[in-house]
C-alpha cells in the first residue's frame, strides 16, 4: 500500500492537490451528498411557505444565518461549526467522521447566498461580515462599467475611471454603511 498515490501514478495526478481534491470530492458526492441524516435534517425542518415567485405553497424552509424563508431547491444543509478540510492523509478520519458521525444539532438549512459567504469566511480567515462585503464588492466588480457607474452615482459616488479604483470606492462605501 502506498501513502502517496500521487507519486506512483503522477500521470493521473501530478500533484498531492489534485489527489487530494480527487479524494475530497468522492467522499462528498458519495457520502456527504447521499446521506440519509442531510435528508432527514430537510425533512424535518423543512415547512410549507408561500413562493414568491409564483404566489403558490410550497415546501421551503428558513435559513438560519440570515432568518429568511426559501423554497426547498435554494436551500442546502450546512455542518453549523466550521468548515472541515480534507489536505493531507492524516485528515481523511477527521474529515469522514464529520460526514458521517453527524447528530440533528450538527446541522441547519442554510440558503446558497449565506452558505457561500460562510465558506468563503471560513477559507479566507474572515468574519461572516467581511465575507460579505466581499462578495457584494466581487459582484460589482462582475456588472459592466456603465452599470457600475450608475450605481456608484446613486450611492453619491464620482465614478473613479480605473475598474479597480471603482471596486475600491464602492467597498468603502459598503464598510461605511453597513
Ligand atoms: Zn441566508
Amino acid at each position: 500500500m502506498t501513502k502517496s498515490p500521487w507519486t506512483e501514478f503522477p500521470e493521473i495526478w501530478n500533484t498531492k492537490a489534485k489527489f487530494m481534491s480527487w479524494l475530497r470530492g468522492g467522499i462528498r458526492r458519495g457520502l456527504w451528498n447521499r446521506s440519509p441524516i442531510k435528508l432527514e435534517v430537510i425533512k424535518r425542518k423543512r415547512k410549507r411557505i408561500i413562493n414568491p415567485k409564483t404566489n403558490k405553497e410550497v415546501w421551503g424552509g428558513t435559513c438560519y444565518i440570515c432568518g429568511d424563508d426559501f423554497v426547498q431547491k435554494e436551500l442546502q444543509v450546512d455542518h453549523i461549526k466550521g468548515e472541515h478540510t480534507l489536505k493531507e492523509i492524516s485528515d481523511i478520519q477527521s474529515f469522514v467522521e464529520a460526514m458521517t458521525l453527524v447528530s440533528l444539532d450538527d446541522l441547519d438549512l442554510v440558503c446558497k447566498r449565506c452558505h457561500k459567504i460562510k465558506n468563503h469566511a471560513e477559507r479566507y480567515g474572515m468574519t461572516f461580515e467581511e465575507a460579505n462585503t466581499e462578495k457584494k464588492v466581487i459582484e460589482f466588480g462582475k456588472l459592466p462599467a456603465p452599470a457600475q457607474h450608475s450605481k456608484l452615482v446613486e450611492i453619491g459616488i464620482t465614478p473613479p475611471s480605473t475598474a479597480k479604483a471603482r471596486k475600491d470606492a464602492y467597498r468603502e462605501w459598503l464598510n461605511k454603511n453597513n
